[in-house]
């Protein structure tokens, strides 16, 4: 745990008390500060108070007597409409942080050489946290890896000079960390996202424009227009931008040329590692979150043979494009992760013969924008409650079956792509759905599909659980 003890002697209010709220109220009290944490759900606040934690209703508090109002990200800050509790604050001229920022001050504070890499963007968060912190570990250097993935950043080893962080930070964690000054900041790309939380796209830009003008070193996805008006601005501001783009030669900066990895300097390119015969990397958004990841680890010091290295053992994410077995020439890839249309089509344009697993919960606009890879697909199994309209979709453009549950269809699915001639037949869930009509969440949806697959005689597995 970090001990916020840039806070010690100080009165805090905080609001928002699930798992990161409450590591964020721990590493509080540690450092020593006065809190008062609040929920708007009597069972958290029950909770923290069984912990140990102050509580009281934020309502009747003395807000004008608080030093700093420490919210959870999930609170909304601005939109649809700011929290009760983002009123007073507001009210009272207190300043409203998140963890992230607590996280900024105790590193400013212990130890401001401790490289620090911050990641965000609209997709290729997690993936891209996860694969520069498996990079730095493999060199053997002490890495933290939390946030927005896996471990609250409160609850991560306190900041040392060798020690390196590599934090994933949603817009919401970045829209409560004023001073965020990374070492080097990542923003893979930009697409229209969660505007319900953050009115427009301008605003929701802007906000991860913060990011990234904060750091040292500013890494910037140039394949949207919002991107590149961003690395423009930095750059003309004066700031220290890497340029990379997943498809496009650049003058200066990194980019994909297939599966290698360029360098380019002044117009002059150098291949400074591939991708060839990663499975855990495949497709071209991957190469954009491995071109992020390299650069990242570049300005953190490591050399491109420890680089090269860690990208060959990433070993991938749960539910993302996840490989989990083979047989013959038969692939098995869980992504039950895409719970829309456009979380699907980074894996559908990724395999060049597919028998698709998709249906679930339908979400609005169907499965109608991946109608430019339905060329890709050899069979689609339907299943849940979104099969009937996806077969309407599908039409006479794809064979389908309707497979009602996801057992029948991998059953199916397998048997068919035994049969496919081609040098590789992928068996892809890749839903487009959510999993709410026939499993509890997109995770045991995904560890279904795994079981089913390794119940298949012949089926040789690929890795195991992941996080
Ligand atoms: P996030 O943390 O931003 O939600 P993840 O790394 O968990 O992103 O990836 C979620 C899904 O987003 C992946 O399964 C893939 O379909 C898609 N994806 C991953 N990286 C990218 C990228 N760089 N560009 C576009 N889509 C991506």
């Amino acid at each position: 745990m970090i001990p916020a003890t840039s806070f010690s002697g100080k009165r805090v209010a905080l609001f928002g008390l699930g798992g990161s709220g409450i590591a964020t109220a721990r590493a509080l009290v540690a450092g020593g500060a006065e809190v008062l944490a609040w929920d708007d759900n009597p069972d958290s606040v029950a909770k923290a108070a069984g912990e140990g934690i102050p509580t009281g209703d934020l309502r009747q508090a003395d807000w004008p007597g608080f030093a700093s109002f420490v919210l959870s990200p999930g609170v909304p800050l601005t939109h649809p409409k700011p929290h009760w509790s983002v009123e007073l604050a507001r009210g009272a001229g207190v300043e409203i942080i998140g963890d992230i920022e607590l996280f900024g001050r105790e590193r400013s504070l212990a130890a401001p050489d401790a490289p620090f890499i911050a990641i965000t963007g609209t997709n290729g968060k997690s993936t891209t946290t996860a694969l520069a912190a498996h990079i730095l570990k493999s060199a053997g250097r002490d890495t933290q890896m939390g946030g927005n993935i896996g471990r609250a950043v409160m609850t991560l080893d306190p900041p040392e000079d060798d020690r390196y962080y590599v934090v994933e930070c949603s817009s919401y964690q970045i829209d409560l960390a004023p001073s965020i000054s990374p070492t080097a900041g990542i923003l893979l790309n930009l697409t229209p996202d969660h505007l319900d939380r953050h009115g427009t796209m301008q605003h929701y830009a802007a906000i991860k424009e913060r990011l990234v003008a904060g750091s040292e070193t500013a890494i910037i996805g140039v394949d949207d227009i919002h991107c590149v008006q961003i690395a423009d601005r930095l750059e003309r501001a004066g700031k220290k931008v890497v340029r990379i783009s997943k498809r496009l030669p650049l003058t200066d900066g990194y980019f994909a040329d297939g599966s290698n990895l360029m360098e380019a300097v002044n117009g002059r390119y150098t291949r400074i590692g591939f991708l060839e015969g990663i499975g855990s990397l495949r497709g071209q958004h991957n190469a954009q979150n491995a071109l992020a990841a390299i650069a990242a680890c570049l300005t953190a010091g490591l050399d491109l043979g420890e680089i090269q290295s860690g990208l060959e053992s990433f070993p991938g994410l749960a539910h993302r494009m996840e490989q989990v077995g083979r047989k013959g020439r038969v692939l098995f890839v869980n992504d039950s992760k895409a719970t829309n249309a456009d979380a699907a089509a980074p894996a559908l344009s990724s395999f060049p013969r597919i028998y698709w697993i998709a249906g679930g919960l339908p979400k609005e606009g169907g499965i109608e924008p991946l109608r430019s890879c339905f060329p890709r697909i050899a069979k689609a199994y339907l299943i849940g409650e979104a099969a009937p309209a996806f077969s309407a979709t599908l039409g006479e453009a794809v064979p389908y079956e309707i497979s009602g549950t996801l057992a029948a269809a991998v059953e199916h699915a397998a048997r068919d792509a035994a049969l496919d001639p081609a040098d590789e037949a992928v068996v892809l869930l890749s839903p487009a759905c959510a999993s709410f009509d026939q499993f509890k969440n997109f995770e045991i949806r995904g560890e279904a599909f795994r079981q089913a697959v390794n119940a298949i005689g012949g089926v040789m597995p690929i890795g195991g659980p992941k996080p």
